[in-house]
């Protein structure tokens, strides 16, 4: 959205200063050109993103993809019962949940969750006022818990935290924060246990609550679609940042020197949105929209496909004859008090060029997980079911954007393959992910949880 910003800015402003209007259908034939994604481009980029995985997952810093060990070497299997807290940061807003997991009895029995969204300027001060603010929501949140959430005499409270950052976890339970993204910068806080700062902050406000897991977003999302569906494999976040987290044989990541798990798998989550590769179609105002970012240089992909604001798609799904919303956004957002139906009409097609790029660099990256997998073409004949689960703004509310990423999709997979794939939205799912992953990872796992 903010490419489109921008180049919606640099469309207006040569367009007064030529007043020639050949000169803006030029400069938007241009844009279309430098922003193509055609079928062999990625193919290329999917490529060139397996590529990256084995990098990765090498060495330490062997590839812009991180490929972090998640410490998750098992998925939820449905069993997981008791009554878990979990809390959601990762953009603008923040969320709070308890669940009551049934087990084989009935999956979520109850679930209550409350959105609270973070003061901007808590994004870019310090670490301890953003811990502050959230073990303070936190605390009110559990003022409110009822009489149906019953805590066994005795016991503490656990927490799954879904911190939707880049992690080096040390455990699943404890990691340091290697950098922070979508428009957060809080340096104190780079290099520090994200754990520790949010339990250090619990006890400034008298929560007693143990943190049994921490979890990125994506690891969440698969863990919530493992629960309700076995064929889940990998998960993949779109909206104020982009990633991707997926189930990978253990044995094929050199740069683990733990014990084999038992499952003989790792959940690795990519963070697919530092990926960059010469293949991609930047444009002038990618780099533009870089260089006045709060991290240049990084999150290239996540840059080109992220989406910080729902104007774009409004604007874009505008279909109102004179195009009244876009040019009510424009007045807002860019402060232009008036716009001709002609400079409207270029407008949406900016939305369309930037958002189907997005979408369509997003299917190559998943078609590149289901490469790395070999899920991207029946296997001795034999087809095996691969079901992605989604999240983020952009699956969730830009139509167009997720029109677009499928049938991407399909078009990479072919006919033969695209019936084995599935792309399923798991509503909520980084939130009850990290809730199970406390649950199957809890210190009283051992007693009776009845
Ligand atoms: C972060 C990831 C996160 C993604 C989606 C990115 O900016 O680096 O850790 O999963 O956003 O929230
Ligand atoms: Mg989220």
């Amino acid at each position: 959205a903010a490419v489109c910003a921008a180049s919606v800015y640099i469309v207006r402003r040569r367009m007064q200063s030529s007043g020639k209007w050949a000169r803006v259908i030029e400069i938007l034939r241009v844009l279309e050109e430098d922003c193509a994604t055609p079928i062999g481009k990625l193919r290329q980029v999917a490529d060139a993103m397996t590529v990256e995985m084995h990098a990765g997952l090498a060495s330490e810093g062997g590839s812009k993809l991180k490929m972090l060990i998640s410490y998750v070497d098992n998925l939820p299997s449905g069993e997981e019962h008791g009554f878990f807290y979990a809390l959601d940061l990762g953009g603008t807003n923040f969320r709070v949940m308890r669940v009551l997991l049934g087990g084989k009895q009935g999956r979520v029995v109850k679930q209550e969750a409350k959105e609270v969204s973070i003061p901007p300027h808590l994004m870019t001060s310090g670490s301890d006022e953003l811990f502050n603010f959230i073990a303070e929501a936190l605390a009110n949140f559990v003022a409110t818990e009822g009489e149906d959430f019953h805590l066994p005499e005795g016991r503490q409270r656990e927490l799954g935290f879904t911190f939707s950052f880049p992690v080096k976890q040390t455990s699943l339970s404890s990691g340091t924060l290697i950098k922070w993204t979508k428009g957060f910068s809080i340096e104190d806080t780079v290099g520090q246990d994200v754990v520790g700062a949010l339990v250090k902050a619990m006890e400034r406000v008298g929560l007693d609550m143990n943190v049994t897991a921490l979890v990125n977003d994506t690891v969440g999302t698969l863990a919530g679609g493992r629960y309700y569906n076995p064929d889940v494999v990998a998960a993949v976040i779109l909206g104020t940042g982009t990633n991707a987290a997926y189930v990978e044989r253990a044995h094929a990541i050199p740069k683990w020197h733990g014990l084999l798990p038992k499952s003989g798998e790792m959940v690795i989550n990519m963070e697919w949105g530092n990926f960059r590769s010469s293949h991609l179609p930047l444009t002038e105002y990618d780099h533009l929209l870089d260089f006045d970012s709060l991290n240049p240089g990084e999150q290239i992909l996540e840059k080109i496909i992220s989406g910080m604001t729902p104007n774009m798609s409004a604007m874009h799904s505008d279909t109102s004859p004179d195009l009244k919303v876009v040019g009510s956004k424009l007045k807002d957002i860019l402060e232009v008090p008036t716009t001709s139906l002609k400079m409207r009409k270029v407008v949406v097609s900016l939305c369309d060029i930037i958002a189907c790029r997005g979408a369509r660099l997003s299917a190559a990256g998943i078609y590149g997980i289901l490469k790395k997998l070999g899920r991207d073409a029946p296997k001795d004949g034999e087809t095996q079911k691969s079901v992605i689960a989604m999240d983020g703004g952009l699956f969730e509310h830009y139509t167009q954007f997720s029109e677009c990423m499928e049938s991407s999709l399909k078009e990479l997979l072919g006919d033969e393959a695209s019936d084995s794939v599935e792309v399923i939205h798991s509503n909520d799912g980084s939130g009850v992910g990290a809730a199970l992953l406390a649950a199957s990872h809890s210190q009283y796992l051992d007693d009776s949880q009845t």
